[in-house]
This record gives C-alpha cells, sequence and structure tokens, in this order.
C-alpha cells in the first residue's frame, strides 16, 4: 500500500498547476498550492502515508460532515432533515439563488453553507464556543486524537470576509428557517471551518465513516452504524459540491472536500482515505486530491457502485 501511495503522489505531484488556492478567505490565498498528500486508512491493516501527508490546513467544509453527524447524533434524523434537504445542488456551495427561489426556502442539503449554519443552530448549546467545542471533540474523535485545534488567522479572516455566509443567514431568518442568535451561529460556523487537519487525520475520520462509526485505530464506538451510514450516502450525493454527480461517475466513493485543500472518503467496509492539495478548481475541489481519488478508486476497485 505504501509503494502505491508514494507513486499516486508521484504521479500527481505536478497536477496542482491546474488550479488555484483560494482567495475569497485572504488567509487562505497563503497556503502553498503545490503541497501533495495522501493517506489511507485500512480497516485491517492501519494508516499509511505519502508525500505531504502532515502539511496542516483548514477543515473548512470537510468540518461539515463531522457537525451533520453530531446533529444527527444529538438532535435525531427527523428534526435535521425536517430543517434541510438531502439533495444535492447545481449551484456553488455558497449560491443564495435556489434558497431564495424554492419554497419552503430550506438548504437543499446539510454541506452547502446555509445548510451547515442551519445544522449548527439545530445543536442545544446557546454559546459559540459549546457549539464549536462539541463539533471539535467528535472531530478529534473520528480521528483518534486527543484534540484539534483551531487556526485563529482562518478563523478571523473568515470572519472579518463574511458577507456571503451571513446573508445567507439573515435570509434563513426572515423565511423562519433559522432561530436562535444569529451572530453566535456564524461564529461558530467560521471556527468549525478554521479547524486544523492534515490528510492522515481526515483518512482516519474517513475509515471510522467507513467502519459503521467504529474508529478502526482508537477502537472507540464513535457514531452509530445508521448515524455513520446516513453521512456517508449525504457525503456521496452531494459531498463535492456541484461536482459531486461527476465524482460519482469517475471515482464511485462517498467523499466531501473543502477549499482548504483537504478531501476526505469512506469506503464502506474498506478504508478511509484523505487528501491534501490547496489547489482547487473552478467548483473548489482539490485538484491534486480528485485526481488522486480517481486513481485509487481505479487501482484498488473501490467504486461503491
Ligand atoms: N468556510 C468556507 C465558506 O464558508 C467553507 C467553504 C467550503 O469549504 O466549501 O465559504
Amino acid at each position: 500500500m505504501k509503494e502505491l501511495l508514494d507513486s499516486v503522489v508521484e504521479e500527481f505531484r505536478d497536477i496542482w498547476r491546474n488550479g488555484r488556492v483560494a482567495t475569497y478567505i485572504p488567509e487562505l490565498a497563503r497556503a502553498c498550492p503545490d503541497a501533495v498528500g495522501l493517506a489511507v486508512c485500512d480497516l485491517g491493516s492501519g494508516l499509511y502515508t505519502a508525500g505531504d501527508w502532515n502539511y496542516p490546513f483548514t477543515m473548512q467544509s470537510v468540518s461539515k460532515i463531522v457537525s451533520l453527524a453530531l446533529a444527527l447524533t444529538v438532535c435525531g434524523e427527523d428534526a435535521v432533515f425536517s430543517s434541510v434537504g438531502m439533495d444535492p445542488l447545481a449551484d456553488p456551495f455558497n449560491s443564495i439563488m435556489r434558497l431564495e427561489m424554492d419554497a419552503p426556502h430550506r438548504p437543499h442539503n446539510p454541506l452547502i453553507n446555509s445548510g451547515a449554519i442551519v445544522v449548527l443552530s439545530l445543536l442545544p448549546w446557546t454559546e459559540s464556543s459549546e457549539r464549536v467545542t462539541a463539533v471539535s471533540d467528535l472531530a478529534a474523535r473520528m480521528a483518534g486524537k486527543p484534540s484539534v485545534s483551531m487556526n485563529s488567522a482562518v478563523y478571523i479572516s473568515e470572519k472579518e470576509t463574511s458577507d456571503r455566509n451571513r446573508a445567507l443567514a439573515w435570509f434563513l431568518k426572515s423565511v423562519g428557517n433559522l432561530h436562535g442568535d444569529i451572530e453566535d451561529i456564524l461564529d461558530a460556523y467560521f471556527r468549525q471551518c478554521s479547524l486544523e487537519t492534515n490528510c492522515a487525520d481526515l483518512a482516519v475520520m474517513g475509515a471510522t465513516l467507513a467502519a459503521d462509526g467504529r474508529n478502526p485505530i482508537t477502537e472507540e464506538q464513535v457514531l452509530t452504524p445508521r448515524v455513520a451510514r446516513v453521512v456517508r450516502t449525504i457525503m456521496a450525493t452531494c459531498g463535492m459540491y456541484d461536482g459531486s454527480g461527476e465524482f460519482a461517475v469517475s471515482a464511485g466513493i462517498p467523499a466531501k472536500s473543502g477549499v482548504g485543500g483537504g478531501i476526505a472518503a469512506a469506503v464502506p467496509g474498506m478504508m478511509g482515505i484523505g487528501t491534501c492539495g490547496p489547489a482547487l478548481d473552478s467548483r473548489g475541489n482539490s485538484v491534486a486530491g480528485l485526481a488522486m481519488m480517481k486513481k485509487l478508486s481505479e487501482v484498488l476497485n473501490l467504486r461503491i457502485y
């Protein structure tokens, strides 16, 4: 496995040139565009890493699988899916258009920005710090680490340039679909997006989902099998932004990307995969990550469809 990962990283070392790091959150523009990391957490034989596997980046939208798992656990499936849908969207992750056009103005799924903001609002804590502590604790247990830290510079940068996310939240409030203190919920959202990770962590998180909620490294049952299954399903249908359908055809594995350059994938009963590559395509998916996921899926015959 280690040799395979090394050769995949080598093959796609330069593909980052086809993408660009995110700049709409200024602090993300400081990422190294040419970092390329790959990790696999095999449910039977453990963790394998290659390339810049310990390059740190922020989870961004990958954190949305954690907050979704938390809300499903704490609030239950009915409460979550009466507030957000479970359908893919062909628009960008921060688009407001469909939210306004489609009554009852409910976010289409929990993995786009509006959906993740609603999911956070459902959690039964009133302070942003309590919500984020619960999300980061769960992320740590899924990754098999004592704790997950937050990148303060990214958090501040994100908060200072958050007009679009604020617009989504205030629109949701205006139609009666977001309850609680908006500033507090948004603060929790910016903090959870700024949680720091690397592709090895993402591989273990993916493996926990792949193993029906049981972390294969710590052997802790972190999530119920049902919650793990629902999260995997939403990843498969909605996890790669408006490129989810194309990714389902080309790689065929449940995955979630983030604009920090990470992708976490969960291959049921087999493995978790984490990739890192901060240069993104026009949809916000890591160029190197996409290429490496497709390659591994092909070579190891991972597709679930
Ligand atoms: N923090 C980012 C935002 O709100 C997350 C986007 C992403 O990774 O898709 O725009």
